[in-house]
């Protein structure tokens, strides 16, 4: 047995020779002009594998395909229990299979292998298994009608689903739209970012495996104004849901509008404030969340915690304390299994990154910790945890979405202005509030504007627990059984008696 050590998954990379064809009714296929686009590494520079560049003409065949399979019905009318066992048996491939998905990600977008394997597969094949064991226990309703009549309120599928999701999460982002989506009966279509296809492609592969019906789930890699856009503006998709930026978000509703007014879901961007009360006893679990809550990913989460407040009678302890904590997220190689801070996506996103913390400069914040590009190896899309004190919420690192490892802490002196500070944002995803006062941590867990509040931890995640966003973070629900409601519609059958 090898260590898995360095040199294990770089042998192993080295031998991975990916799908990185459009996978459509079952099988993979090239684009229909030919076209491809290059996948490559950010931590190696290499190209992973030429990928199918999907177009209209693809999205057309797939849309055929998920539609015939829709309509026949072996998917779409099945028995529940069929249903469950065909999920059940993907999410054990997707454990059978982890390290080739693990390396997948961590090459495609520049992850730790440790993250990969340990949080994202792990998370996926659980997810699955949760959709699984839904599809046989949800009952449908009986209205309560005049004794003249029966009414049922039954949930059927929406028909053909498609899905548009980013590089943060490859696998994870797939999952989180393909499993209720499967498991309310829908035929899909993926759409994976750019940057990431190639888990997208293999958790496909494993469907079919799994018994998956031919057409009812398509795999469609390419760029967003291309494939992309030509999902949101298919006149026979039924229903749409996207993760990525709000800018894009927007396109969606507008394609939508434009087409024929598919359902759009949308679970967009976001500016999560972490709000530490001078009450809160366990101040080093605070710290300890606190970086894990912006750096974990490279700080390429939607709901990271990326604006600290910190009440000032504790602020410069605390910011000690976080200080000794970010010391963990030092970037490093992303196939050595200590790595806690890999590459960020591309050069492109480092770049902007990085311009953010010029402009947090130039507008005056203090620059506490970290703000340099590394050069690791053959890449230097690498960047040092990055910590800003004396931000004020006009800077714009207090206000635009960085999506990078770089922590704006701000100051407030009572419940009242943490709030204030706390909801001054166009997103409204998360948001976080350490305290040990009960009554408080109500009182502010109730007004704060986002979709999940965590108090006394940072980003509260659970398959059973809904997860999106209200104001520009967007609106619909992934996760948990209120995914299903994006993916299912409701029919009243009234039978007069
Ligand atoms: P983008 O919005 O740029 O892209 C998201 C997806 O949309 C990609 O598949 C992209 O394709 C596609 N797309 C891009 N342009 C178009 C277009 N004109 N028409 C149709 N589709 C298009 O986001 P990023 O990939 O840069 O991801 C980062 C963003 O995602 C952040 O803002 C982050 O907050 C958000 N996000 C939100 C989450 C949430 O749950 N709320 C979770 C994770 C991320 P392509 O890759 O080819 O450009």
């Amino acid at each position: 047995m090898h260590a898995r050590d360095t040199a294990f998954w770089t042998a192993r990379a080295a031998a991975l020779r990916p799908a990185a064809q459009a996978y459509i009714d079952g099988r993979l296929q090239d684009a229909r002009d030919g076209r491809q686009f290059a996948s490559s590494c950010p931590h190696t520079g290499q190209t992973l594998a030429m990928v199918a560049r999907c177009d209209r003409a693809d999205v057309d065949a797939a849309v055929t395909a998920a539609r015939r399979s829709f309509d026949a019905g072996h998917w779409s009318r099945c028995h529940p229990r069929e249903r469950k066992v065909v999920l059940q048996k993907l999410a054990q491939l997707l454990r059978d299979n982890a390290d080739e998905l693990a390396l997948l990600d961590c090459l495609d977008m520049g992850k730790p292998i440790s993250d990969a394997l340990n949080i994202d597969v792990p998370a996926t094949a659980a997810l699955f298994d949760w959709y699984a064991e839904a599809c046989d226990k949800l009952y449908d309703e009986v209205a309560p009608t005049g004794p003249d009549a029966l009414a049922l309120v039954t949930r059927e599928p929406v028909g053909v689903v498609a899905a548009v999701i980013p590089w943060n999460f490859p696998l994870d982002m797939a999952a989180w739209k393909v499993a209720p989506a499967l498991a309310a009966g829908n035929s899909v279509l993926l759409k994976p970012a750019e940057q990431s296809p190639l888990s997208a492609i293999r958790l496909a592969q494993l469907a079919s495996e799994a018994g998956l019906p031919d057409g009812v789930l398509n795999v469609l890699p390419g760029y967003g104004e291309e494939a992309g856009q030509a999902m949101g503006l298919h006149p026979d998709i039924d229903c749409l849901s996207f993760t990525g930026s709000t800018e894009i978000g927007k396109r969606f509703l507008a394609y939508s509008a434009a087409s024929n007014m598919k359902m759009v879901w949308l679970e967009c961007g976001g500016k999560s404030p972490n709000l530490v009360f001078a009450d809160c006893a366990d101040l080093d679990a605070a710290a300890r969340k606190a970086a894990f809550g912006i750096y974990f990913n490279q700080g390429q989460v939607c709901s990271a915690s990326s604006r600290l407040l910190v009440e000032s009678s504790i602020h410069d302890r605390f910011i000690e304390k976080l200080l000794a904590e970010m010391a963990a997220f030092q970037p490093g190689n992303p196939l050595d299994p200590a790595t806690r801070q890999g590459t960020l996506v591309d050069a492109g996103h480092t770049a902007r990154v990085q311009g953010f913390i010029a402009s947090g400069l130039q507008q005056g914040a203090s620059l506490l910790a970290g703000g340099e590009r590394l050069r690791i190896g053959h890449s230097d899309c690498y960047l040092q945890p990055t910590l800003f004190t004396g931000v004020t919420p006009d800077m714009r690192i207090a206000r635009e979405e960085i999506f990078g490892p770089v922590l704006s802490v701000l100051r407030f002196d009572s419940e009242a202005e943490a709030i204030a500070l706390a909801n001054d944002s166009i997103y409204g995803l998360a948001a976080a509030v350490w305290t040990d006062q009960l009554r408080r941590a109500h009182r502010v867990a109730r007004v704060l504007r986002a979709g999940t509040v965590s108090v006394n931890t940072v980003d509260a995640l659970d398959p059973g627990v809904p997860f999106g966003g209200c104001k520009q973070s967007g609106f619909g629900r992934d996760l948990s059984l209120h995914a299903l409601d994006k993916f299912s519609q409701l029919k009243t059958t009234w039978i007069s008696l």
